[in-house]
């Protein structure tokens, strides 16, 4: 089954084209055939195309004016030139999208029909950078081959089982009867690494009779956006990021959690309007705003290590609100087999690894400082009398789309 997942954001569009003949054990993902991505931050005239198959590369730069046709322009490049995979895109057996808001209606993969549609629409002031880009995906698809079926994976759907205690904020209950509750996000994320961290540990003989069933996880999204979720017996039942992205632990240039009076403070005192107010807190608060540097995490790190003041503070601050709500965890879960870390810091820097790891020795975990300083993705890294597993695990997005695509059309 040819399997093309679409995956936009609002600053980039990455697809890749899988083939799957049987999903019989595949946890960890084959090479897709083709991958491309179209950057859309290069330049404010054009987005910067690199497609690649079976090693061969091209890059193309696409107007920005017409996203759609720049789309069409893509996907074309699986069926002709240097990067061709297929004779016609009508091979495409089924698109699987990832769609960042469902709302609290969808709980799984669902083939997307016109109603599906209506809802992703309905859905946008929730998520105003990510569904329009969404919808204009599968509108494209759509006028290559209506026939092709179309599906949406949400990232919101892993979290349905959060319960209601968990869930519903503090406030009149009536707001949560129009739609103001805990959605979370990087679902697709959190569910794949669980996946296979109980994959993983099931090759460890010491733990051979645990499966995802039995495995009480806390599951760390570290990248530009970063999100913490406790996984109970395979289900989510907390997680940090709450009605938008923006709650939870300190990210790249998101505040992560405040005290919400500080916004009415912002608008009382200083006069800010929400367009302002959303400004400050997604785009020049985290690692960016408090180190004035950067909000890529590497760039601050290296500011730390040449003795930048703020720069440090800016570290201790992440690594401190993370161990905060990993803690927080802990009750929903009633105590932690496993703590994993994925997405770009948490697979990339051994040394926030270290940091976090470092104050929670009290849950019983020990972290093997050798490991975790060498090549260790899909990989155990706490020692061997730790009663806490650590792993790292690299997520894979795409692919869990294309399984659950898989799943669904068969
Ligand atoms: P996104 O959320 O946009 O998908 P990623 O998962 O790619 O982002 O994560 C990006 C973050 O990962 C950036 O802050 C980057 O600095 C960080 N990162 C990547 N590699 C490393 C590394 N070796 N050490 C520290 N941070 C890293």
């Amino acid at each position: 089954m040819k399997i093309l997942v679409l995956n936009a954001g609002s600053s980039s569009q990455k697809s890749c084209l899988y083939d799957i003949n049987s999903l019989e054990n595949i946890i960890s993902p084959p090479s897709p055939l083709w991958e491309a991505i179209i950057d859309w931050t290069v330049s404010s005239n054009y987005g910067l195309l690199k497609a690649e198959a079976k090693g061969n590369k091209i890059t193309l730069e696409l107007p920005i004016s017409n996203r759609q046709t720049a789309i069409k322009t893509m996907l074309d490049t699986m069926r002709e030139g240097k990067t061709k995979v297929l004779n016609d895109l009508s091979d495409i057996n089924v698109v699987g999208h990832r769609v960042v808001h469902g709302g609290s209606k969808y709980s799984q993969a669902i083939l997307i029909t016109e109603e599906v549609k209506a809802t992703i629409r309905e859905l946008i002031p929730l998520a105003p950078n990510h569904n329009p880009a969404h919808l204009e995906g599968i509108e494209s698809i759509e006028k290559i081959n209506q026939e092709i079926p179309q599906v949406a994976v949400f990232d919101t759907a892993f979290h349905r089982t959060i319960p209601d205690y968990g869930k519903i904020y503090p406030i009149p209950y009536e707001y949560y009867e129009q739609g103001i509750q805990r959605y979370g996000f990087h679902g697709i994320s959190h569910e794949y690494v669980a996946q296979r961290t109980a994959e993983i540990l099931d090759h460890e003989v010491a733990l051979h009779d645990r499966t995802l069933d039995s495995l009480r996880l806390i599951t760390c999204h570290l990248g530009n956006g970063c999100s913490i979720t406790a996984i109970k017996d395979g289900i989510s039942v907390n997680t940090s990021m709450g009605f938008t992205p923006l709650e939870g632990v300190m990210m790249g240039s998101r505040s992560g959690s405040i005290d919400p009076a500080i916004v009415t403070y912002f608008m009382r005192e200083y006069d800010y309007d929400n367009r302002v107010i959303d400004e400050i807190l997604n785009k020049k608060s985290g690692l960016l705003g408090i180190s004035g540097i950067s909000g890529d995490l590497r760039t601050v790190l290296k500011a730390m290590e040449e003795g930048d003041i703020k720069g440090k503070l800016a570290v201790e601050m992440y690594i401190n609100r993370i161990q905060e709500v990993i803690s927080s965890m802990l009750p929903c879960l009633g105590g932690l087999d496993g703590l994993v870390f994925t997405a770009g810091v948490g697979e990339n820097s051994a040394f926030i690894r270290e940091k976090i790891c470092d104050k929670l020795g009290f849950l019983g975990l020990k972290l093997d400082t050798e490991k975790n300083n060498q090549f260790c993705l899909d990989k155990n890294i706490a020692t061997d009398d730790s009663a806490v597993k650590i792993l790292v695990v690299h997520t894979q997005e795409d692919w869990s789309i294309a399984r659950q695509c898989y799943h669904l059309i068969r």
